[in-house]
C-alpha cells in the first residue's frame, strides 16, 4: 500500500471518528436541543477535521456530519430530506459555515506550522552559530542554551532551561573579582541593547574562569513587548593573549636598541622601529615606503642583491658585518641579520632585518690590536734598550783587562762603565716609577723647596749629557726665590727629563734655555731647543706611555717613551700641568710646566752639601749581607778602598754569626735573604746587648712606603734603594751616629 493510499485511509477514518463522535454528542443532547440546532455540535467535528487533517478531511466530516445529522436530527427523522425552503437555507447556512470553519482551519494550520518552521530555523540557527547564546523568558529563567554556552557555561540544555540566568551565567569583574551585573537582566529592565563591560570573566559550572565578551538585548513580541531576552557571549582569553603578545612584540621591536626593519622582497621599507631611527637618522616616517637602498652605500649595493636572493630561497643571513649609510651621510659599521618574512599561507612575502651598530666594538678591537702591536713593540724596544749598554760596559771589562798599567785606558773604560750603568739605572728607574704611577704607589715627600735648587739640581744632572753634544744650556730664573711645595727629587726629574729630551733630539752645538717666570700665583717653566722639533698630529700624544716620534728599531735616540709621561704625571701630583709646542719638524720644541707657588719669602739659607760633606769619614767596621754574592764581594771591596774594614756575608745565619764576632760599627743589610731574611737578621741582632747601637741599613730593590715602614718597625736605622751610589753611601757613612739616614735616592 502507498504512502498517499495509507494517508487517504486514515483522513477517512479521522473525518468518520471524528464526525461519529459529533453525532454521539448531539444525540447525547437530544433530549434538550430536540429539532434545534440539528449541525450543532457537527461545526466542532469539521474544525476539528480540518485542523487535524486538512481540507479534504474537513470536507468529507462536512458531508457526513450533514447527511448523518440531516437523518437522525431533522423532521421526519429517520430519512434523509431536504424538501423545504427552511432546510434548504439551513443546509445552506451549515455549508457556509462549515467552509469558513474549513478556511479558518486551514489558515491557523498554515500560520502553525509556519511558526513551526521558523522556531525550527532560529534553533537550528543559534545551535549552530560560534558563539554562546542564551534566551530567557522575561524572569530571566533561560529558555535555550545553545552548544557553544553549554560548553562555556557547562550547563547542558535541558538542565539550565526554567533555571535562573544567574544561577547558569555567573560572571564578575577581572580587576576587583567583584560579581558583575548580568546583561540580560539589564537588558530586561532597560528594554535596550546591553554590551558586557570588556574584562569580565565567567566562572563554569565546574569553577574554571573564562575572559568573555559579549552582549545581551531584549526580545519583543508582535506587540512590542518584551517576552524574554538573548545574550550572546564568546571565550577572548586566547584573543586577550594573543593581543598582549603581539603587544609585547610590538613593543620589543619598538624599544629595541637595534634597528630593526621590514621590507618586501623588492627591497621597500615597511616598517622601521626607533632603533632604526636612532641608528640611520631617517624617522619612520621618512623611511617607510622608500627603497632600502636610502641606507646602502652605492659601492655595496650588490650586497642587498644577494641578500634578497638569499631571502627568497628562505636562507638567513647572520650576523654579517657591513657599512651602511646614516641620513647625515657618515658611514656605519653594522652587524645585520636578515630573515625572510611568511605569510599566512607559508609564502615568503618580505625580509626582516636587525641592524646592530659594532662602531665601538670595532674601535675597541682596532685599539686592542694597537695596544697589543704596540706591547710587542715594547718588548722589542726594551730588550733593546736594556741590551745596549750591555756591550760597551762588556768592551769595558775587556779593555781593563788587557790594559795592564795603562792608567787613562783604565779610567776610560771606567766612565764608560759609569755612563752606561747610569744610562741603565734610569731606564730601570723610570720603569718602576710608571708601574708606581700605574698602580698609584708613587708617593711624593713634599716640602717647602726652591725652584732655584730644583733647577740648579736637574741642569747638573743634564750636563755631561750637554757636554757630550756640545750643547749650550742656559737657565733663566727671576732674581727673587721662588718656593713651592714640592718633592725635589722628583721635580728635579721632571727638568732633568726635559732638559735630557732637548739634549737628546737636538743636533750636536744646540741652545737649550730653561726659563722660569711668574704668573699669578703660578710659576711657568719652559724648556726649550733648537732641535729636531715634533710634527704636530704627535703633539697631543707624545705624553702617553711608550708614544715616541720614531718608534723604530734602528732610532737613534734610544729611550722608551717614558719620560714625558713621567713628567707629566709628576707635574700633575703637584697640582700642575705640562704643554708640549713646536712649530713641526726641524723647528725646535718647548715643554711648559706650570706649577703652583707656595711661598715668596726668603728663608735662611742652607750651606750648600752641608748635608753631605760635612762630617769627616772616619774608618769604620762594615758587615756587608747580600746573597749575590759579586755584589757583596763589590761592595766590600770599594769600602775597604775608601778605608773602612769589612767582612762580607751571604744569608741570613752567616750574617748573625759573623756580626758576632765581627761586632761590626754598621751593617749593609740585604732584605731578600736565604735561610734567614734580612727583617728577621735585624731583629735578632736588636735583641743582643752588642746590637742595639750597630747601625744597620737594609739594602734593598724595593723602596716603596711599604718596604721603608717595615724595615723601620724590623728596626732598621736607614732603608737604601739598590743600586747604591758610591756618593750615598759615604754620605750615609759620613753622617754622624744617630742622624736621619732614612734616604730615597731617585
Ligand atoms: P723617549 O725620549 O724615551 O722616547 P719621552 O717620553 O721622553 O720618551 O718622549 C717621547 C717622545 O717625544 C720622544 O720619543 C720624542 O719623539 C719626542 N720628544 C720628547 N722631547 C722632545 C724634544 N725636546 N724634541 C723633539 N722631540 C721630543
Amino acid at each position: 500500500m502507498g504512502l498517499k493510499t495509507s494517508k487517504t485511509i486514515r483522513r477517512v477514518l479521522l473525518a468518520i471518528t471524528v464526525t461519529a463522535a459529533a453525532i454521539l454528542l448531539r444525540v447525547l443532547l437530544d433530549p434538550w436541543l430536540g429539532d434545534r440546532l440539528p449541525y450543532v455540535t457537527l461545526f466542532a467535528a469539521v474544525a476539528i477535521s480540518a485542523w487535524l487533517g486538512g481540507y479534504w478531511t474537513a470536507a468529507l466530516s462536512t458531508v457526513l456530519a450533514f447527511l448523518a445529522s440531516n437523518f437522525l436530527f431533522i423532521e421526519p427523522r429517520g430519512m434523509f430530506s431536504l424538501h423545504d425552503a427552511d432546510g434548504i437555507v439551513g443546509s445552506a447556512a451549515y455549508f457556509v459555515s462549515c467552509a469558513i470553519i474549513i478556511g479558518f482551519a486551514g489558515a491557523a494550520r498554515r500560520i502553525q506550522s509556519g511558526l513551526k518552521q521558523s522556531r525550527d530555523l532560529l534553533e537550528v540557527t543559534l545551535s549552530s552559530i560560534g558563539d554562546a547564546v542564551i534566551t530567557t523568558d522575561v524572569h530571566s529563567r533561560i529558555t535555550f542554551l545553545n552548544r557553544v554556552a553549554e560548553s562555556l557555561t557547562g550547563w547542558s540544555h535541558d538542565e539550565a532551561v526554567g533555571k535562573p540566568l544567574d544561577q547558569v551565567f555567573r560572571i564578575i569583574k577581572e580587576k576587583t573579582r567583584e560579581s558583575a551585573e548580568n546583561p540580560a537582566t539589564k537588558a530586561l529592565r532597560e528594554g535596550a541593547v546591553v554590551g558586557l563591560p570588556s574584562s569580565t570573566i565567567l566562572i563554569a559550572r565546574d569553577g574554571s574562569e573564562r575572559l568573555i565578551d559579549d552582549s545581551a538585548s531584549p526580545i519583543r513580541d508582535e506587540f512590542g513587548f518584551v517576552s524574554g531576552s538573548v545574550l550572546i557571549f564568546r571565550d577572548v582569553s586566547e584573543r586577550r593573549l594573543a593581543n598582549q603578545t603581539q603587544a609585547l612584540l610590538a613593543s620589543i621591536v619598538t624599544t629595541s636598541d637595534d634597528a630593526i626593519v621590514s621590507k618586501t622582497l623588492e627591497g621597500k621599507i615597511l616598517s622601521w622601529n626607533d632603533g632604526a631611527e636612532r641608528l640611520f637618522g631617517y624617522s619612520a616616517g621618512e623611511a617607510v615606503g622608500q627603497s632600502i637602498m636610502i641606507i646602502i652605500p652605492p659601492d655595496r649595493r650588490n650586497e642587498e642583491t644577494t641578500i634578497l636572493e638569499k631571502v627568497r630561497k628562505g636562507e638567513r643571513v647572520d650576523h654579517y658585518e657591513t657599512i651602511r649609510l646614516a641620513k647625515d651621510g657618515h658611514q656605519l659599521e653594522i652587524s645585520l641579520t636578515v630573515s625572510p618574512i611568511y605569510d599566512e599561507e607559508g609564502q615568503i612575502v618580505g625580509a626582516s632585518k636587525i641592524a646592530r651598530d659594532i662602531s665601538d666594538r670595532k674601535r675597541a678591537e682596532e685599539a686592542l690590536l694597537d695596544a697589543d702591536r704596540r706591547k710587542d713593540q715594547y718588548l722589542a724596544m726594551l730588550a733593546h734598550e736594556l741590551r745596549n749598554p750591555l756591550a760597551p760596559v762588556r768592551n769595558s771589562i775587556e779593555l781593563m783587562k788587557r790594559a795592564g798599567a795603562d792608567a787613562a785606558l783604565i779610567e776610560r773604560a771606567r766612565d764608560t762603565i759609569d755612563r752606561q750603568m747610569t744610562q741603565m739605572e734610569r731606564l730601570i728607574e723610570d720603569l718602576l716609577d710608571v708601574s708606581r704611577i700605574t698602580h698609584d704607589r708613587l708617593v711624593l715627600r713634599k716640602e717647602r723647596v726652591s725652584l732655584h735648587s730644583v733647577v740648579s739640581q736637574a741642569v747638573e744632572a743634564s750636563r755631561p749629557l750637554a757636554e757630550c753634544s756640545e750643547h749650550e744650556i742656559r737657565a733663566i730664573l727671576p732674581p727673587q726665590e721662588i718656593y713651592l711645595y714640592a718633592d725635589s727629587a722628583r721635580l728635579a726629574q721632571v727638568f732633568g727629563n726635559l732638559l735630557n729630551n732637548s739634549c737628546r733630539y737636538t743636533e750636536s752645538k744646540g741652545k737649550i734655555v730653561l726659563t722660569a717666570e711668574r704668573v699669578g700665583s703660578d710659576v711657568l717653566i719652559s724648556v726649550k731647543d733648537n732641535g729636531i722639533g715634533i710634527p704636530g698630529e704627535m703633539l697631543p700624544r707624545i705624553f702617553e706611555a711608550f708614544v715616541q716620534v720614531d718608534q723604530s728599531l734602528e732610532r737613534a735616540h734610544g729611550g722608551m717613551g717614558l719620560g714625558l709621561m713621567l713628567v707629566k704625571e709628576i707635574v700633575r701630583m703637584h697640582g700642575g700641568d705640562v704643554e708640549a709646542k713646536s712649530e713641526g719638524l726641524g723647528k725646535g720644541s718647548e715643554f711648559v710646566v706650570r706649577l703652583p707657588i707656595l711661598i715668596e719669602e726668603p728663608q735662611e739659607k742652607t750651606p750648600a752639601g752641608a748635608r753631605s760633606s760635612g762630617f769627616p769619614v772616619r774608618s769604620r767596621r762594615i758587615l756587608v749581607v747580600d746573597d749575590n754574592e759579586d755584589s757583596a764581594k763589590s761592595l766590600a771591596v770599594l769600602l775597604q778602598i775608601s778605608n773602612h774594614e769589612t767582612r762580607p756575608a751571604y744569608d741570613g745565619e752567616e750574617a748573625l754569626r759573623v756580626a758576632q764576632e765581627f761586632r761590626p760599627d754598621v751593617i749593609l743589610l740585604d732584605i731578600g735573604l736565604p735561610k734567614l731574611n734580612g727583617y728577621e737578621v735585624c731583629r735578632r741582632i736588636r735583641q743582643e746587648p752588642w746590637g742595639k747601637n750597630i747601625r744597620i741599613v737594609a739594602l734593598t730593590g724595593w723602596g716603596q712606603a711599604d718596604d721603608r715602614r717595615e724595615s723601620t718597625d724590623a728596626g732598621f736605622d736607614g732603608h737604601l734603594v739598590k743600586p747604591v751610589r758610591h756618593e750615598s753611601l759615604m754620605a750615609l757613612l759620613a753622617a754622624p751616629d744617630g742622624s736621619e739616614t732614612q734616604r730615597r735616592f731617585p
